[in-house]
């Protein structure tokens, strides 16, 4: 019975684009007949047929040309037009009769056959668009499938419309449709250590917030209790009217990456500690040999040792910014505080780089300021700073230095007016390693540590650093440290 229901229903057909033709023909024929044994052998009164001629197969003609399209309408339409013919015939109508029976019968037919090409074209345009998104869907499906990353849409409630395999081999579990995302939690917490609730995790977030997130990094504990490392991307889905219709999360499995890059950082650190020490006793040594060369007043060998005392300070910097570099990603990079004096600092900082550069450095500043941070630091700070302003500004030679006092802070600003950084470089150069990369910069010695040191130290204090340039006009490189 169901399956005559289904068969029966018109809606149930929508989308499947197939038409028969021998359907509508027998049914419409068969009712003609079935009309005809009615009104003949039940009724007994032809003359009644009208009624039922008009309604049943009106009624065909709606049905067909829904179920079965254009050619199913035409075809219910065509039989009826000729039974109406047939009754004309079988009643034998003469005269006037006849002449007014032809002519409603021509306009059934045009009415019918409108009706019939309407309705069958509508049902033929909505089989092809549900057609088309279907295919859309399966095109979608197999991109889905195939990808390296794992993916999951959900509406806009979190429930999964949408999940590839990639994610149950990442995580470990699987997530079937209609998952309520947020009913169970699927990474255990982000990079910081913060626990991941059900109601922050990624794709409840973006759908509540609105907002998206950017390769943000989770751990996550498997079933089978191995730790791995994701990065994940979601972002809310919005209709045309911006309403939050969905939400995609991108899930890649960086576990790898991180093993790799803990192995560097932990290679990095060893060989820094190794050649610290040899380092030092080598300007150990070179101290003693220059005392000693100095007895023999032998400047030719003087010059070559200085020569050596400032590479070997060169590699003393490098490794000691090495080390940095590797505590600050363990977290092993400590501070102590004491009070000086900021101003006094500076000028430190300004006499011993006087020597060794043909640079005008200006310092401008009115007031004493004491500040409590952790001295050493901030030398390295205010070292790296003005050495990146005499390096990469070869052609001019003011360098201008402020420290000002403002409400809750300090603020320190190294200006000079050299090659400058571009807009979209100006975030990216504090990042680790990252060194602006057009062929002029490439002459410049570095490793793009000593300002990703800097931010790192600068953060610590809670305070900010920052530049403002145009390229080939100068940079200010600023910083600014609370004073509460
Ligand atoms: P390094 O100078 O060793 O390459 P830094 O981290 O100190 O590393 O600087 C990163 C990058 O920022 C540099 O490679 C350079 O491109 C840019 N930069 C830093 N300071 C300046 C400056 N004063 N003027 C122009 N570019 C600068």
């Amino acid at each position: 019975m169901n399956k005559l229901l289904h068969y029966l229903n018109p809606i149930a057909h929508l989308g499947e684009q197939k038409y028969s033709t021998f359907f509508p023909l027998i049914v419409t024929i068969a009712s003609a007949v079935l009309v005809e044994l009615y009104v003949n052998f039940v009724l007994r009164n032809p003359e009644a047929v009208g009624l039922f001629a008009i309604f049943i197969f009106v009624a065909l003609i709606i049905y067909f040309s829904f179920r079965e399209g254009i050619k199913g309408g035409l075809i219910t339409s065509t039989v009826t037009i000729l039974y109406y013919l047939y009754i004309i015939y079988s009643q034998h109508y003469t005269g006037e009769r006849l002449r007014s029976g032809l002519e409603t019968t021509l306009i059934f037919a045009v009415t019918y056959f409108l009706v019939a090409g309407i309705i069958g074209w509508l049902k033929q345009k909505i089989d092809s668009l549900i057609e088309r998104e279907a295919n859309e869907k399966r095109r979608l499906q197999t991109i889905i499938q195939q990808l390296p990353v794992g993916i999951i849409i959900t509406d806009n409630k979190g429930i999964v419309v949408e999940v590839n395999k990639k994610v149950e081999s990442i995580l470990g579990i699987n997530i079937p449709l209609n998952f309520q995302i947020g009913s169970k939690v699927l990474l255990q917490s982000d990079i910081n250590d913060k626990p991941v609730t059900c109601n922050n995790s990624p794709i409840m977030y973006v759908l509540t917030h609105g907002k998206s997130i950017v390769s943000k990094e989770y751990r996550v504990v498997r079933k089978d209790n191995k730790e791995i490392y994701t990065q994940v991307s979601a972002s809310p889905i919005h209709n045309k009217d911006g309403k939050i219709i969905a939400a995609a999360e991108i899930i890649t499995d960086v576990t790898e990456q991180k093993e790799l890059e803990k192995r560097k950082d932990d290679f990095v650190n060893m060989a820094s500690h190794e050649l610290k020490t040899p380092i030092t006793s080598m300007k150990l040594y070179i101290d003693l040999l220059m005392k000693y060369l100095k007895n023999y007043n032998d400047a030719t060998s003087i010059k070559i040792l200085d020569n050596i005392k400032n590479q070997t300070n060169k590699l003393q910097k490098l490794v000691n910014d090495l080390l940095d570099v590797s505590r600050l990603q363990t977290g092993k990079l400590s501070f102590s505080k004491e009070n000086f004096k900021l101003d006094e600092l500076i000028a430190e900082v300004i006499e011993l780089l006087k020597g060794s550069s043909k640079h005008n450095i200006i310092f401008r500043n009115t007031n004493s300021i004491t500040i409590s941070a952790d001295r050493f630091r901030i030398y390295q700070v205010i070292t790296n700073l003005i050495t990146n302003a005499i390096k990469y500004s070869p052609y001019t030679s003011d360098i201008i230095i402020k420290l000002k006092k403002q409400k809750g802070e300090v603020l320190i600003s190294v200006m000079d007016f050299g090659i400058g950084v571009a807009k979209d470089q100006q975030k990216k150069i504090f990042e680790r390693l990252y060194q602006v990369n057009d062929d002029k910069e490439k002459t410049f010695p570095g490793f793009g540590m000593g300002l990703y040191i800097a931010k790192e130290i600068i953060k610590r204090h809670k305070g900010r650093i920052w530049v403002e340039s145009e390229k080939g006009k100068g940079s200010t490189f600023y910083v600014s440290l609370p004073t509460d």
